[in-house]
């Protein structure tokens, strides 16, 4: 197969050399010379390295309200503490410094990200101080409200009503009462149990993993609990309570991610050497796939690489991915 993208294109955005890294060392220059100073934000962060990463760890699922991105919506990449101001603060002109990093970025459907989350970040009942840049390394122990997928035990802090017609969710049981505060007030921001589209997805896949369990499609169950699949949370309950080895394993999750990824990118190499345009949305995507691919590699869910390059070497897939594979590795692995 041709190589597909020109190695020089190798150079990930957010790293110091990259565009992203290079622009967020120049606003942290401009800050220090003059506090006041007008910072822009280009939106470095839809380059398809910085989009491949994010799907290496959300697929196409919205980090926020679980649903599935749409064909039509390619999901934004959702700043978690607003870049350019707070809506909560107009005096705090927003976590500017976060805007290249990529720790900052979660994957999130249109909805959330510009209708309900928009540039607010609140902080915890009774929290005080907003972090600042110069407090920046105090940002850990920040009062945010706002629960993050990846440093919350969100999965453990929210109980799906499955049993229940509605198949609402609602802060879990053991949670202390100030912590149970916290989750509806999380629940409600995002209106889990209000919109109306996100309560029928939900309804839908408890009946169809119920179906599953009673007329023994247990594959067809795991399935829906991948945690790469939409509201994948109401099907890992039921079946934590009803068919515990239906759970799926990580190493699960990991290989149908690479096969659907894998897949995906078989139909965009062969789209895009059809149309032989360049920068065309094929290429795109096939650049995309190529570093969700490489980062998997490099941070597989098990933690054996070896999971990963043996299917991209049943694939033949070996070669076209690995000058990613080595990009990443340069960039992340040995700054
Ligand atoms: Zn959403």
């Amino acid at each position: 197969m041709r190589t597909l993208v020109p190695t020089s294109l190798l150079s990930p955005t957010l790293t110091k050399e990259g565009v992203g890294g290079r622009l967020a060392a120049r606003h942290v220059n401009d800050r220090h010379e003059d506090s006041t100073a007008r910072l822009t934000f280009p939106s470095h962060w839809n380059l398809p390295d910085v989009r491949g990463l994010l799907y290496a760890r959300h697929w196409r699922v919205c980090a926020f309200c679980g649903c599935d991105l749409p064909r039509n919506d390619r999901g934004d990449v959702e700043h978690f503490r607003p870049k350019g101001k707070v809506e909560e603060d107009a005096d705090h002109g927003g976590y500017w410094w976060l805007a290249y990093d990529l720790n900052n970025y979660l994957l999130s459907c249109s909805l959330c990200n510009r209708v309900r989350k928009r540039d607010r970040f609140p902080l915890r009942p009774g929290a005080r101080v907003r972090t600042t840049y110069s407090q920046r390394r105090r940002l850990r122990t920040e009062g945010r409200l706002l629960l993050h997928p990846e440093w919350d035990p969100v999965e453990d802090w929210l109980r799906v009503r499955w049993e229940e017609s509605l198949c609402l969710i609602t802060p879990q049981q053991h949670l202390s009462p100030a912590a149970r505060k916290r989750v509806q007030l999380v629940i409600d921001f995002f209106s889990l149990n209000h919109d109306v589209r996100l309560v029928r997805e939900r309804n839908r896949l408890r009946d169809d993993v119920l179906d599953a369990l009673d007329q023994e499609r247990g594959e067809d169950a795991k399935y829906m609990a991948l945690r790469f699949r939409p509201h994948s949370l109401v099907a890992k309950q039921i079946l934590a309570n009803r068919a515990l080895q239906y759970l799926p394993t990580i190493e699960e999750e990991l290989r149908w991610l690479l096969h659907v990824a894998l897949k995906e990118l078989l139909v965009a190499v062969e789209l895009q050497d059809r149309s032989g345009l360049t920068d065309s949305p094929h290429e795109r995507l096939t650049k995309e796939l190529l570093w969700t691919l490489a980062a998997l590699c490099l941070e597989p869910l098990t933690g054996n690489r070896a999971d990963v390059e043996s299917l991209l070497e049943d694939a033949d897939m070996t070669e076209i991915v690995r000058p990613f594979i080595d990009a990443f590795a340069r960039a992340y692995e040995n700054p």
